[in-house]
């Protein structure tokens, strides 16, 4: 994988959890106990690989209030609450996965980025001969 190829993989996993947002609220019913995946944008966007970011929260119904108000509740573990509605589990189950994989592209990209920086720094064209011939002269 390129980094042209990481940054399109992670755009396309931006996307799939958009719409995964909206797949999650229409798996169940709006009520109490329901658990949904809100996302969030940081204010200057384009300069983050991660936006958006993804918090699971519980929300909470007040029955005996006279005005019916609701309050969310950030979860860390959303698969516990939702087994029962497997439709909903299998949706959370692949947004999970995705973000972690759009970490770990993130990073992986974040590091080849680095590498490319220092090999340019290094000018590899001349690097490479001399460590093939034991030297390591473009060291400083
Ligand atoms: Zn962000």
């Amino acid at each position: 994988m390129d980094t042209l190829e990481i940054e399109a993989t992670i755009r396309a996993i931006s996307a799939r959890l958009v719409t995964l947002e909206d797949e999650i609220r229409a798996a169940q019913p709006v009520r109490s106990g329901a658990v949904l995946m809100h996302l969030y944008w940081h204010k200057k966007q384009g300069l983050c690989l991660g936006c958006p970011h993804p918090i699971w929260k519980q929300w909470r119904g007040h029955p005996y209030h006279p005005v019916r108000q609701w309050q969310a509740h950030p979860i860390d573990n959303p698969l516990a609450r939702i087994r029962r509605n497997q439709k909903l589990s299998a949706l959370a189950k692949e947004a999970i996965a995705i973000t972690d994989l759009r970490t770990d592209l993130i990073q992986a990209l974040k590091t080849m980025r680095r590498v490319e920086r220092k090999c340019s720094a290094l000018n590899i064209a001349q690097l490479l001969p001399s460590l093939l011939n034991g030297s390591s002269k473009v060291f400083p």
